[in-house]
């Protein structure tokens, strides 16, 4: 490390700019976000500058400096288009005592500004020495998304209520204290500062009667794979979660965003065959929250999409245990992304239906004359292993031999795999190829040069013409 991050006292400091051109605003409005008094020396001061000295937040000099200019400066930024003054600048104000930053030229540098992430007083610097500044910019736009917008004003008001918290022992009790204060889920944008502080006091209240913190679970959609598919409030509540319930569809790279240091348990099941019962599962929900723990129960896709979401809710409103659901991008939604096909389109079909060919009893019936009828397309989930008597069915009810049929695998990760064809063909494919892994079965949506795609409207004419 050649450079020191340091966070500097502003206060009755002054910080000399010099310089008149975008770089030169943008040092100054650095600088202008703290209380330290700035002076600007400019030939051809910007809108921006003037606007300052209009205003008060500057004051505004025409010319180089002096010498004497110099006088009890701190901070100088040489940012004139000339290297030359630049560096007569800097020895002068080195003379003086202050210290240089010298623009674009980290090696004439007494010091280097970092980006920064601003939720005063929360902030974060990054710095790479000036050698790579466009990564310092994308680390800050991944910060910036990182920490809730509201930050500051929460550090402000959990700095006013520090003197209450000396009702705690010093040490680990007030540490625990402030560490509870500080779950993200405490710093709600909308809640009012005296909302907020009431929690603080109720918080406080529990803490010294030594309860702890009660537990929730998240129910957290994971998408289909992708990590960068998922929500960023999914990404975040990962990120905290104190134990993660996950299942055998969630993608390793979204698992791979939860903390080392959480507990993980695995209640992988895979259809028709041996599995994790229901129960098993709701009991680690159940003990995990109970324990105080923050739970996310990650599910494959959208919660609300074959997700089994209902039972577990139940399960946890039984022992009154928080929770909440956040939606995540279903493998339909993701299947249809990657084929570049609409869900819905005009003149071919104006609804879709997500169903499943099996259900918890075995093999899933449906009204299959009036699906066929509808003229609508279908995304099948868990249709594996019913592919055949998902075929058999939709034949029987009346669809057209040649309607198309596109298979999507492994949406959205590095083995996804797909083929296009026709109705009377696709479960044969399934087996002749040995597709195994999670597959969504489109019926009436997908491209083939060879394959007619009248799709719907031939359904509804072989629905009437067969019966
Ligand atoms: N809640 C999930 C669905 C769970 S049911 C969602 O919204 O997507 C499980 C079925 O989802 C699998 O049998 C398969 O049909 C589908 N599925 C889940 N992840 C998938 C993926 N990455 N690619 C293809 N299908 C997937």
């Amino acid at each position: 490390m050649e450079f020191l991050p340091i966070f500097l006292a502003t206060r009755d400091r002054h910080v000399m700019v010099v310089g008149d051109g975008q770089m030169a605003d943008a040092k100054c409005r650095g600088v202008l976000k703290t209380s330290a008094r700035v002076t600007v020396f400019a030939d051809n001061p910007s809108d921006q500058a003037l606007a300052w000295a209009q205003s008060g937040d500057i004051t505004l000099r025409v010319g180089l400096p002096e010498s004497t200019d110099f006088t009890d400066v701190a901070l100088v930024y040489a940012a004139h288009q000339s290297d030359q003054i630049n560096d007569e600048i800097a020895a002068s104000a080195r003379r003086e005592g202050a210290i240089v930053n010298v623009l674009d030229r980290t090696e004439a540098c007494d010091f280097i500004t970092p980006a920064i992430v601003d939720r005063d007083p929360v902030v974060v610097a990054i710095g790479t020495e000036g050698s790579a500044p466009v990564l310092a910019r994308q680390i800050k736009a991944d910060i910036e998304a990182m920490l809730p917008d509201d930050l500051g004003r929460f550090a402000r008001l959990a700095n006013a209520f520090r003197a209450r918290v000396r009702a705690l022992p010093e040490g680990l009790a007030r540490r625990k204290f402030w560490r509870d204060v500080f779950k993200p889920e405490r710093m709600v944008a909308s809640a009012s500062d005296t909302a907020i502080r009431q929690d603080f006091e109720a918080l406080l209240e529990r803490h010294m009667r030594s309860e702890p913190e009660s537990g929730s679970v998240a129910f957290v959609g994971a998408g289909p794979g992708d990590p960068e598919l998922l929500t960023l409030k999914a990404r975040r509540l990962i990120h905290e979660a104190e134990v993660v319930i996950y299942d055998r569809l969630v993608g390793k790279g979204v698992l791979e965003l939860a903390r080392r240091e959480a507990k993980f348990i695995d209640v992988g099941k895979k259809g028709f065959g041996a599995h994790v019962t229901q129960d098993v599962i709701n009991g680690h929900l159940i003990r995990e929250a109970q324990a105080g723990l923050k739970v996310v129960r990650l599910k494959g896709g959208d919660p609300s999409v074959f997700g089994r979401l209902d039972e577990e809710l139940a399960a946890l409103s039984q022992y009154g245990i928080e929770s909440s659901v956040v939606p995540g991008i279903t493998s339909a939604s993701a299947g249809a992304a990657s084929l570049k096909q609409s869900l819905t389109r005009r003149d071919r079909n104006s609804s879709i239906t997500f169903m499943t060919a099996h259900d918890a009893k075995g093999y899933a019936e449906h009204d299959w004359r009036q699906l066929v009828r509808s003229g609508q397309a279908l995304a099948i989930y868990m249709g594996r292993k019913s592919a055949s008597f998902l075929q058999g069915r939709l034949l029987m009810a009346g669809a057209e031999k040649n309607l198309i049929v596109t298979c999507v695998e492994n949406i959205s990760r590095p083995e996804e795999r797909r083929f296009t064809t026709t109705l009377s063909s696709f479960a044969q494919r399934l087996d002749d190829d040995h597709w195994n892994g999670p597959l969504i079965i489109f019926v009436g949506i997908g491209q083939d040069k060879k394959i007619q795609v009248s799709s719907v409207s031939t359904v509804k004419e072989a629905a009437h013409g067969s019966y």
